[in-house]
């Protein structure tokens, strides 16, 4: 029998091995932990050649930013607080995000933490109730713990700051959605 390389607690991409796992005929698999969350088992020799470095939230999220880019794009695997995460990154770091210009563009920025760990994300956010969207309290405020809640999307729509572009006036908005707008509440 060929001598076995322990990937115990190596990382691969976003994966990070966490134990071996029975084999699959000769196939050696590892049970790994995804930065996303996930726990999948993969293929110890998919690992160490790097053909897989996510759960599979990788591709996803690519497929997601290039139907946002579109203005379309659902997807109904993904948790609302993957999503929520997703767009939040996308309408602050993102200048091709249809939604830039009310977060990143006005200086609204992501707890660094939150930035590059969606674990770390939900640890402090907790699961999204349902129909819930993620709200910051202070408008004018970054996307970092003291000032995010997860709340009812009508109480988001209304804090949202209203910004004309065509005469400049900034003020809060009420039951008028912003034009354009509704797709990205909706798929948050
Ligand atoms: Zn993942």
């Amino acid at each position: 029998m060929s001598k076995l390389i322990d990937l115990t607690d190596r990382k691969f991409g976003r994966l990070k091995a966490l134990k071996r796992v029975e084999n699959r005929g000769k196939r050696v698999y590892w049970l790994c932990e995804c930065d996303c969350g996930t726990t999948k088992e993969i293929q110890g020799a998919h690992l160490k050649n790097g053909m897989i470095s996510s759960c599979g939230c990788l591709n996803r999220e690519l497929i997601i930013a290039r139907n946002l880019k579109h203005g379309e794009g659902k997807d109904g695997h993904i948790t609302r607080e993957y999503r929520a995460w997703l767009h939040m990154k996308g309408r602050c770091t993102i200048p091709t995000d249809k939604a830039y210009s009310w977060y990143g563009g006005r200086g609204i920025g992501v707890y660094d933490q939150w930035k590059e760990n969606f674990r770390s994300f939900l640890n402090d956010m907790g699961r999204c109730p349902k129909g819930y969207t993620l709200q910051r309290m202070n408008n004018d405020g970054d996307y970092e713990p003291s000032n995010c809640l997860w709340s009812p999307p009508e109480d988001q729509v209304k804090n949202k700051r209203f910004h004309n572009r065509h005469t400049g006036e900034t003020g809060y908005f009420h039951n008028t959605p912003i034009s354009g707008y509704e797709d990205i509440l909706s798929a948050i």
